[in-house]
């Protein structure tokens, strides 16, 4: 009986597989399979086709009259295998659509993308600018690790993005040119496996971008920032910043040395800009063979170099490089055909806890400046740090730069007591300083002297009081010009010979008057006694300034050549009201007249006092009510006018 049903069964099944509706609705499904395939058609085309096939085959079985069993199962085959194949279709289309703009958009970037294998570190895939950016296509890198091309610095980058990691970061790729490239990567861990399967591993996938133009030209700002263009050697900024560091760190074993070229700006005004230029070029090549380990040359700009010297013993080799430097110098050189020799001051300074980049460079430049002074080639600054406050060090530092281009002397009238007009002037230094306006001597004279300047504050209002002099000569006023001088100028045996080149220039020495404040004589009188001689000798007149503030007297001063005594201004503001201030001037006046010195009172701010001391036979005065010291300009206007007045007077 079983095999009875199996007989029906297989006698039905072959009955269905020869029937013509089978036939037909195999033939319908597989002509929509082989549509389907086909690579060219969308969805929409798909769906049209198939029911277009439908229908034909629709008719075919009405036409072969197959019955209404054989149309619905044409229908049903027909109905349900388009749409959903269209909608595969549809859906093949979109994922393809998107891959190809990704594609595009792959292709058509700058950018190289890629991924590794986190377990073996190896790429496994790299698709976009390939070649351009590692020099190579695609195949020559799958399998390779990336960071074995990294410069070596480079090699743990991509070691830091662990499981999750991300990074951004610029690497120095290793070109198979041979030429380092600066490649700027994105990268970014994930995880990827087959989640059926259960297998999951770790891939990093990453865009890398070539910005080596941009790394070439930021490294070439950094460099040009760095470099001193002309001579090649470092720039001041970069030997600060090690400067700085040093400091930070180990001060005392740090040395700066500014190297100043002696005549240079003397070779550049005679010999021109090139052959200055070329000079320098010359220099900064024989000063960067000093570079080591623990030297660094830089240039400061125009004719200063500066060494950062660093060391055990930072003095010793500050010591023995400027010595070097100065042998290096002494060599003969020639530029644009004259042989030239040249000098340098070098000042040195050593570092100590706490002292920063400027207090050194200050004072090297302090100790430059003496070296210069003394003609010494070298100077370690060794005036101790605490012996002068910081602002007084830092004043000593700027005049240091700039006592000649801002003191200038100011003008101050003396005036004839009989005759009420102006017969000489003082000259009194004034300092113009960029921030804080016209500055009185008291608060600058102890930093020229403890700076060593006293000799470069005597010449500049030397020679401001000879222009004066010339200038009042000049326009038919003239008149005597005092100077105050330091007794280190006084002592200077550069004084008499300069003095004398002015006077056989022709100068109008002979209006000049010297004045030597009281306080500066002490004991060393004698040891002056030949300058002074030698000053009258000139024409020079001597003024004894500030009298009865020290402890000398006429009587004892009668063997100096002095032509003018300055009652101090102690002794003459008072005077109206105080008999023994006016017993004082009048004695200092008398004894002044027996020794033919011309009496000058100081200080006077009233009519009343001028009288007084007119009464008591002083012979000028000088003070506030005859005027103020105002600039040379003013002072000549005064003069003028003077001038002009007496005429007219003389002339009623
Ligand atoms: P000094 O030589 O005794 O100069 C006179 C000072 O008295 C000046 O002060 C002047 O402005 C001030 N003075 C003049 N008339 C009057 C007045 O009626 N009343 C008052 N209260 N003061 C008056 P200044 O210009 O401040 O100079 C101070 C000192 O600085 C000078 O005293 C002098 O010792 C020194 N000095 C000034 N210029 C130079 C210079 O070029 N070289 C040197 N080595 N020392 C200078
Ligand atoms: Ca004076
Ligand atoms: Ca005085």
């Amino acid at each position: 009986d079983r095999a009875h049903v199996i007989h029906d069964a297989s006698a039905a099944l072959i009955l269905v597989a020869l029937a013509p509706v089978t036939w037909v609705v195999g033939l319908v499904v597989a002509m929509m399979v082989i549509v389907a395939s086909s690579p060219t058609l969308g969805a929409r085309g798909y769906l049209l086709l198939s029911y277009l096939f439908l229908g034909l085959f629709g008719a075919i079985v009405a036409a072969n009259d197959l019955g209404i069993d054989a149309v619905f199962a044409v229908a049903a085959a027909g109905l349900s295998v388009g749409p959903i194949g269209a909608y595969l279709r549809w859906r093949e289309a979109r994922i393809a659509d998107a891959a190809r703009r990704t594609d595009m958009l792959i292709e058509s970037s700058s950018a190289m993308f890629f991924e590794i294998d986190v377990a073996t570190m190896e790429l496994v895939s790299l698709r976009g600018q390939v070649e351009p950016i590692l020099g190579a296509d695609p195949s020559a890198f799958i399998g390779v690790r990336l960071k074995d091309r990294f410069h070596v610095d480079d090699h743990d980058v991509l070691d830091e993005l662990g499981d999750d990691g991300r990074i951004s970061s610029t690497i120095r790729y290793l070109h198979p040119d041979g030429k380092e490239r600066w490649l700027r990567f994105f990268a970014q861990t994930s995880a990827v496996g087959d989640a059926l399967a259960g297998e999951r591993s770790s891939i990093v996938t990453g865009v890398a971008i070539d910005v080596t133009a941009l790394e070439r030209s930021k490294q070439e700002l950094r460099h040009r920032a760095e470099t001193d263009a002309l001579t090649g050697l470092r720039a001041r900024d970069l030997m600060l910043e090690r400067l700085r560091d040093a400091l930070r760190f180990e001060p005392e074993r740090c040395a700066v040395a500014i190297v100043d070229l002696d005549d240079f700006k003397w070779i550049n005004d005679t010999m021109g800009h090139p052959a200055g230029d070329a000079l320098l070029r010359a220099i900064g090549t024989d000063l960067g063979s000093l570079e080591g380990d623990d030297v660094l040359v830089c240039r400061l700009g125009g004719d200063e170099f500066g060494l950062l010297i660093r060391g055990d013993d930072p003095r010793a080799v500050a010591e023995r490089t400027a010595r070097s430097v100065l042998d290096l110098l002494s060599l003969p050189r020639l530029i644009e055909r004259v042989d030239l020799q040249l000098s340098a001051s070098i000042g040195i300074a050593v570092g100590w806890q706490g002292a920063t980049s400027r207090d050194l460079l200050r004072d090297a430049d302090i100790a430059m400046y003496e070296a210069k002074r003394s003609r010494s080639g070298f100077r370690v600054f060794t005036n101790r740090p605490e012996s002068l406050t910081p602002s007084q060090l830092s004043t000593v530092a700027h005049l240091t730069r700039s006592l000649e281009a801002e003191v200038t002397l100011w003008f101050q009238p003396i005036i004839d007591l009989a005759t009420r007009r102006i017969v000489s002037v003082e000259g009194l230094a004034r300092w113009d300083h960029p921030e804080h306006g016209i500055l009185l001597p008291a608060s600058f004279l102890p930093a020229v002297e403890r700076g060593g300047m006293s000799e470069r504050l005597d010449w500049l209002a030397l020679s401001a009081a000879m222009a004066f002099a010339e200038r009042a000569v000049a326009q038919g006023t003239p008149v005597e010009v005092a100077v105050n001088m330091t007794a280190d100028g006084l002592r200077s045996d550069r004084l008499i010979p300069a003095l004398q080149k002015l006077l056989d220039d022709g100068q109008p020495l002979r209006y000049l008057t010297i004045e030597i404040s009281e306080r500066d004589l002490h004991d060393d009188i004698t040891a002056l006694q030949t300058t002074l001689t030698s000053l009258r000798e000139m024409g020079v007149g001597l003024a004894l300034d500030d009298y009865g503030t020290g402890f000398s007297s006429l009587i004892r001063l009668r063997n100096v050549p002095f032509t003018q005594v300055k009652i101090d201004r102690s002794f003459v503001s008072g005077v109206v009201g105080d008999r023994t201030d006016q017993a004082i001037v009048r004695s200092t006046a008398d004894l002044a007249t027996e020794l033919a010195l011309v009496t000058v009172a100081e200080g006077v701010e009233d009519d009343a006092t001028a009288d007084l001391l007119e009464h008591l036979r002083c012979g000028r005065a000088q003070g506030f009510v005859f005027g103020r010291p105002r600039p040379a300009d003013d002072v000549l206007a005064a003069l003028a006018h003077q001038r002009a007045t007496v005429a007219a007077a003389a002339n009623n």
